[in-house]
């Protein structure tokens, strides 16, 4: 009997899976219709994988026995559907390296606060001394963590694309920050269908796991009184005193689980603004659950270094402070990037519009923010949306002119936000690229 496992996309999760697939016996055959990265061409030279690019040979793809998929790629592609048609068992790296180890898993998906979240909780159980790993969306793959170490711990970070291809795999912590509208053309523009994904990581759950959810989140408040979910249900909040969970009040941070109680004070928290409320909260929840010691978790909720391009601090100019968020590609993000900030907003906003409702941020922006500068290929629904503020609103075609214009206009004690609510495509590679184009501009001041 062949048993072919066939990869499609030779990124970070496929080629980690054909190194775990080879390794454990299979053949393996990877199909990359475009150019493999040398990176990738060194590993799979090393480990004498078979593989095209270029090219998808769907002859040799539906011989398979199993197909393990890349998350970037969509149903609606033209060998996906072949595939299904043929019916060969789809899955994601995470569910095929799971079957591979026995390790607790802390899985984290959500809108927004993922990899923050994922990080946060990383660095609270490896500073505890825990033999942890890390893996999914953020560092190295999943599969490739499994068949290069021996972790008992692994903090996963999920996007929906990796949850629409997981089956069997069971999360023993299982965590969803918020559910807000977003990749709704993966998912024929039913928000549903995107929130079902989302509560796929509480499938296969038992009565000893647990689901970590947010009290003031409607959707997923709203799902959950149509599921039956059979895990230790454990909510968090920042507007309301929950029960066996963790909130805020009185600005500090509260945790109450199984009758034991952790609080900190939320000046202390390293992570500022609501929204890292949120994933200090689900952060220090996780890590009670694991029992870590409470000296740890405040210590290591103090010391945690911010994420770049997340709220990142760049430099202070002439009393000017600039932050890039440039990962904050949609509305969600950027309400509580602009909630956050304390002085008068020049913000720069824009790129590859992805469906955005301005009217969302008019509050905030008549509120907080002193000039609106557009830094897109197509700034025309934010020209219209703000229109009727009083607030001037320049278009700029570049980081330079983008940051040279936040200077000109702002003055001493002003903050220049970055912080798109737009993914980078139009101008830049991706949002890392815009983000150092920033700061690079920013610098050059
Ligand atoms: P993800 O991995 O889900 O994209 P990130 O941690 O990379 O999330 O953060 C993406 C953007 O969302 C950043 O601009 C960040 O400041 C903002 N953000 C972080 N946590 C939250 C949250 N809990 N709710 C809303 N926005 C958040």
């Amino acid at each position: 009997m062949s048993n072919l496992i066939v990869i499609l996309g030779a990124g970070e999760s496929g080629i980690g899976s054909a190194i775990l697939a080879k390794q454990k016996g299979f053949d393996v055959f990877i199909s990359d219709n475009c150019k493999i990265k040398t990176k990738y061409l060194e590993q799979i030279a090393k480990h004498n994988i078979l593989f095209e690019e270029g090219n998808h040979t769907l002859t040799k793809i539906l011989e398979a026995d199993e197909i393990i998929k890349s998350p970037g790629i969509p149903d609606s592609a033209e060998v996906i559907k072949e595939i299904r048609e043929k019916g060969i068992p789809v899955i994601s790296d995470i569910e095929f390296a799971s079957r591979y180890t026995n390790a607790k898993t802390i899985c984290i998906t959500g809108s927004n606060g993922k990899t923050t979240t994922t990080l946060l909780i990383y660095h609270i159980l490896k500073t505890a001394g825990l033999n942890v790993g890390l893996a999914g969306n953020v560092g190295k793959s999943f599969a490739l963590e499994v068949a290069e170490n021996n972790y008992e711990y692994f903090v996963i970070e999920l996007s929906s694309f990796q949850l629409d291809e997981m089956y069997k795999f069971r999360a023993d912590i299982a965590i969803i920050l918020n559910i807000t509208p977003d990749h709704l053309d993966r998912y024929a523009n039913k928000f549903q269908n995107y929130v079902n994904s989302k509560f796929r990581i509480t499938q296969n759950q038992k009565s000893s796991d647990a689901f970590i959810y947010c009290y003031d989140d409607e959707v997923i408040m709203n799902e959950m009184k149509k599921r039956k979910l059979k895990s230790q249900l454990i909510p968090f909040s920042i507007k309301k005193e929950v029960e066996n969970g963790g909130y805020v009040k009185d600005n500090k941070l509260i945790i109450n689980i199984n009758n034991n109680t952790f609080t900190m004070s939320i000046q202390e928290l390293a992570l500022q603004g609501k929204h890292n409320q949120y994933n200090s909260l689900v952060a220090a929840i996780s890590s009670e659950l694991l029992r870590i010691r409470k000296d740890d978790i405040r210590n290591c909720l103090r010391d945690f270094q911010t994420v770049e391009h997340r709220l990142e601090k760049v430099l202070k100019v002439r009393g000017i402070e600039f932050i890039n968020d440039s990962k904050a590609t949609n509305i969600n993000s950027t309400w509580y990037a602009l909630e956050t900030m304390k002085k008068p907003i020049i913000w720069i906003v824009g790129g590859t519009d992805k469906g955005n409702d301005y009217s969302q941020l008019s509050d905030l922006v008549k509120l907080k923010v002193k000039s609106i500068i557009c830094l897109g290929l197509d700034n025309s629904k934010i020209l219209k949306a703000f229109k009727d503020i009083n607030v001037p609103i320049l278009e700029t075609k570049s980081m330079n002119d983008a940051v040279k214009s936040s200077y000109y206009l702002a003055k001493e004690g002003d903050v220049v936000l970055l912080s798109p609510a737009c993914a980078s495509f139009d101008i830049f590679e991706n949002y890392e690229d815009r983000g150092k184009q920033f700061k690079k501009a920013v610098r050059d001041l």
